[in-house]
């Protein structure tokens, strides 16, 4: 169906996983003027996996991004947590309730297959989606509003007006700095004084090891955790790839405050920070080729006190970065462009613009703040210094099979069910009214 202000010219800044599915999901609302601005020169494929939750892979199904990263993806079954430093199983969980009960598998997939599935999707959308790369949105006008542009290689800048701005430019986004400030608000990262190592194994590299080669064939997610560190595993694109990705206190950041938030890290710096690792994490983390090491620093900012301003809004890392230990960063971002576009659908006067992200706004950030929170609180669980909280909370791990809850909370049923069990969408429909009712009565 036509939405009754489906000319709007609607501006994205910025082309992740936020900014690709506010697209997409405008442009299958039937929205004509969407137009995207990255100043990456591409989408900037990480080498890294990313988990497809059920409430992520139903979103893509709906869009239609789906069927361009099927292939890449594996279906988990089992979860197994792990004692890094003896490889001893502290907890094992079945996944096959995951389907039964959200109508989905838990998938894992390559960024790079998600990424692209949903640039593909938005492709098939086109003349209504337009993209310019290689362009950095420098300013952000509220009045109008309108964003300063300036394309990479060309020395003048130039305004482009739009009905509505939407901040998908991540967790250093400029339009949320520029929003805060006009309330003389400082836009301040947080630290969280952990790092994480991103690594990819192929095939090739693990055909020798017939310990480790049964990683990749499997369906299985495996977590190491040890003192104030974690490495988990999974196999992606179509079990061609081991992925692995560690969280451990940040060392080397700190040592070095001003470089990039993203570096090629030391390889024997790594293989130091897991020396006390068994001998299986070890030989995984030998196989990487030294060059090939990137380290992240993990940086959250402080909750919002608003995601919308005038016609601007903020989705994604940009309103709600989260550690990611929940591995629902991407996937809030994902649900935040889709019902973004539904509330826009539904609006009928370009008077109501700013009530309806309002709109948007209420629907969404109880959610991915309560996601920010649980995420931060299972990284603590996961990360605990040996001692007696470790021990209770490897003890927790052992009662998990006679229904204790999961201190690995991206598992535990109470968890899954609020994050897998939910449908933005159909959330979206049934609470519309009530919170344009209510943004109505606000303002
Ligand atoms: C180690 C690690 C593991 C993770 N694992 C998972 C996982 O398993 N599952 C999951 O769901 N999430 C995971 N996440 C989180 C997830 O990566 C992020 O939450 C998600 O990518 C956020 O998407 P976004 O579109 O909001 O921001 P981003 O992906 O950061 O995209 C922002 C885009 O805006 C562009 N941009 C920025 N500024 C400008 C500007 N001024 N002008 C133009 N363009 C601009 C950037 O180049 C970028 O392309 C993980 C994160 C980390 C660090």
């Amino acid at each position: 169906m036509v939405p009754p202000l489906a000319s709007l010219r609607i501006v994205i800044v910025g082309a992740g996983m936020g900014g690709l599915t506010t697209a997409l999901a405008l442009a299958h609302r039937g929205f004509t003027q969407i137009e995207v601005y990255e100043s990456a020169r591409d989408l900037g494929f990480v080498g890294a996996g990313i988990q497809v939750a059920p409430n992520v892979s139903h979103i893509l199904q709906v869009l239609g991004a789906w069927k361009y990263m099927a292939d890449d993806a594996v279906e988990i079954d089992e979860v197994s947590i792990r004692d890094g430093v003896t490889d001893e199983e502290l907890a094992n969980s079945g996944l096959g309730h995951i389907q039964k009960l959200y109508r989905q598998p838990h998938r894992v997939a390559h960024r790079r297959a998600l990424a692209g599935a949903l640039y593909a999707a938005c492709k098939d959308a086109a003349p209504r989606i337009t993209f310019h790369f290689n362009t950095t949105v420098l300013h952000v006008d509220f009045e109008l509003p309108r964003i300063q542009i300036q394309a990479k290689g060309e020395s003048e800048r130039h305004w482009i007006s739009a009905d509505v701005v939407v901040g998908a430019d991540g967790v250093k986004s400029i339009v949320r700095k520029t929003m805060l400030a006009r309330h003389g608000e400082e836009d301040c990262a947080e630290d969280t004084g952990q790092a994480a190592y991103r690594i990819m194994l192929h095939r090739d590299q693990l055909a020798q090891d017939p310990e480790l080669l049964p990683l990749l064939e499997s369906k299985r997610t495996l977590r190491w955790i040890g003192a104030r560190r974690q490495i988990i595993a999974y196999p992606i694109s179509g079990n061609t790839i081991l992925n692995m990705a560690t969280t451990q206190p940040d060392v080397n950041f700190a040592a070095a405050p001003t470089m990039a938030w993203t570096t090629r890290a030391d390889k024997s710096a790594m293989l130091s920070v897991y020396d006390d690792f068994c001998p299986r994490v070890k030989r995984l983390l030998r196989l990487v080729p030294a060059g090939e090491v990137c380290e992240w620093k993990l940086r959250v900012h402080r909750q919002l006190r608003a995601w919308v301003e005038s016609r601007v809004a903020l989705v994604g890392d940009a309103c709600h970065p989260a550690l990611p230990h929940l591995g629902q960063g991407a996937a809030q971002a994902i649900e935040d462009g889709a019902v973004l576009a539904f509330v826009l659908s539904k609006l009928t006067r370009a008077e109501d613009l700013n009530t309806g992200l309002l709109v948007y706004e209420r629907l969404r950030k109880h959610r991915a703040e309560f996601l920010v929170e649980e995420s931060a609180a299972s990284g603590r669980a996961l990360l605990l210094m040996n001692g007696d909280a470790q021990v209770k909370r490897d003890e927790a791990f052992q009662r998990v099979k006679e229904g204790g809850p999961n201190p690995d909370k991206w598992i535990d049923r109470k968890v899954t069910d609020y994050l897998y069990g939910f449908d933005c969408l159909a959330d979206a429909e049934t609470r519309y009214e009530e919170c344009f009712a209510q943004v109505k009565l606000a303002t």
